[in-house]
């Protein structure tokens, strides 16, 4: 099973840049601060409407890109949200994958509530 030290991921599908990515006011400031309008990049967390999540569009994350040999990247990556950084690892244990489909429950599709729950073990 994947561990932290053993993780390379190939970004090839992009998969974890298509779930629910919540912000908090740090996130915001050091993204706004590259230039964008927080209506270009923030949206309400249907899971939850007091939090705010990075905006989707019709393939994902507003700042996942795709290069023309089909590999992604994170157009803002040094200034990616902790939550970003963090993944798949958001504790010292294994993971079996790191698709977010097996990564989380399908109920919890929120990263908040996933890692709340994973603290609590
Ligand atoms: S889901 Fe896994 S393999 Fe796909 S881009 Fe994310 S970390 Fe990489
Ligand atoms: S900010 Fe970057 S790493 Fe985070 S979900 Fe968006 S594209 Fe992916």
């Amino acid at each position: 099973m994947p561990t932290k030290s053993n993780f390379k991921c190939d970004r090839c599908c992009g998969k974890c840049c298509r779930v629910l990515v919540q912000v908090d006011k740090e996130d915001i400031s050091r993204i706004s601060k590259l230039g964008y309008e927080y209506s270009y990049f923030l949206e309400g967390d249907i899971m939850d409407e007091k939090n705010l999540v990075l905006r989707m569009d019709e393939k994902g994350c507003i700042f996942l890109k795709k290069d023309k040999k089909g590999r992604y990247s994170c157009s803002i990556y040094k200034n990616r949200p902790k939550t970003c950084r963090k993944y798949p690892f958001f504790n010292k244990k294994p993971i079996k994958s790191c698709y977010p489909e097996i990564l989380f429950p399908i109920e919890n599709f929120s990263y908040k509530a996933w890692i709340s729950k994973q603290n609590k073990q």
